[in-house]
């Protein structure tokens, strides 16, 4: 049938790679949630909205009208990329200062609102997987499949070091790990829907399989 599935967890657990790899196969989009927030974060950086390690909020609210942000797919690597005010910003949203600064932004509510009703109008054809950390508890709490994905953080932060690496701006493994500790802890614990295993959610540990034994793992409990 056209299913909704939510797909969630910390940082770099491999819930983009799981969500393109399963959308791939189902014929379905993929949606990854996250980028809207590195989005938003990038326009807060490229107009001085950062002073003192803080987000000014005050600056940032009144501006969120002014944000476009749209996916296209790109025909070449098949994902949905990101669109910022009409750029593409789906590399530069990956760098670590965006990557230092996203979670300041997720957790301001004005945001997860625009974030959220976006995500939802998404996902209202169905035939679609969203990955991010309230996709299963908030943004589609009615969804057909709920996964929750976990890894440890030596496994996560490796992963997204090496992803790195194959950038124009590579980190070291302990910038990475301290960048991945520090999320896991302001989006575990900030007021709005903050990160959790939704309580319908099935627990999906991914450690020690590929991406495609993962996906393969998730395709035999959609038959189950
Ligand atoms: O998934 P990714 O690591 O790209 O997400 C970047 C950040 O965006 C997360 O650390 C989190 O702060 C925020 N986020 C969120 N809710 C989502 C997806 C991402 O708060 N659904």
């Amino acid at each position: 049938g056209d299913l909704v599935i939510a797909i969630d967890g910390f940082s770099s657990t491999g819930k983009s790679t799981l969500a393109k790899l399963l959308a791939k196969e189902l014929g379905y989009i993929h949606i990854d949630s996250g980028a809207m927030y590195r989005a938003i974060t990038l326009y807060a950086i490229e107009n001085g909205m950062f002073y003192d390690g803080k987000v000014l909020e005050m600056e940032l609210v009144p501006q969120l009208q002014f944000i476009d942000i749209h996916f296209e797919l790109n025909h070449q690597n098949g994902k949905n990329e990101i669109y910022l005010n009409g750029e593409n910003v789906e590399a530069k949203i990956r760098e670590m200062e965006v990557s230092s600064k996203v979670s300041l932004i997720a957790k301001i509510p004005e945001v997860r609102i625009l974030a959220v009703d976006l995500q939802r109008k998404l996902g209202e054809h169905k035939r679609i997987v969203m990955d991010g950390r309230d996709i299963g508890t908030t943004v589609f709490p009615d969804a057909d499949l709920k996964i929750y994905l976990k890894a440890s953080a030596e496994e996560r932060a490796m992963r997204r070091y090496e992803e790195l690496l194959k950038t124009e701006h590579p980190a070291t493994y302990d910038e990475v790990f301290k960048n991945i500790s520090e999320r896991d802890l302001m989006d575990s614990t900030r007021e709005i829907s903050p990160l959790r295993k939704a309580d319908d959610a099935i627990v999906v540990e991914n450690g020690n399989l590929t991406p495609q034994q993962t996906m393969e793992k998730v395709l035999e409990i959609i038959k189950d």
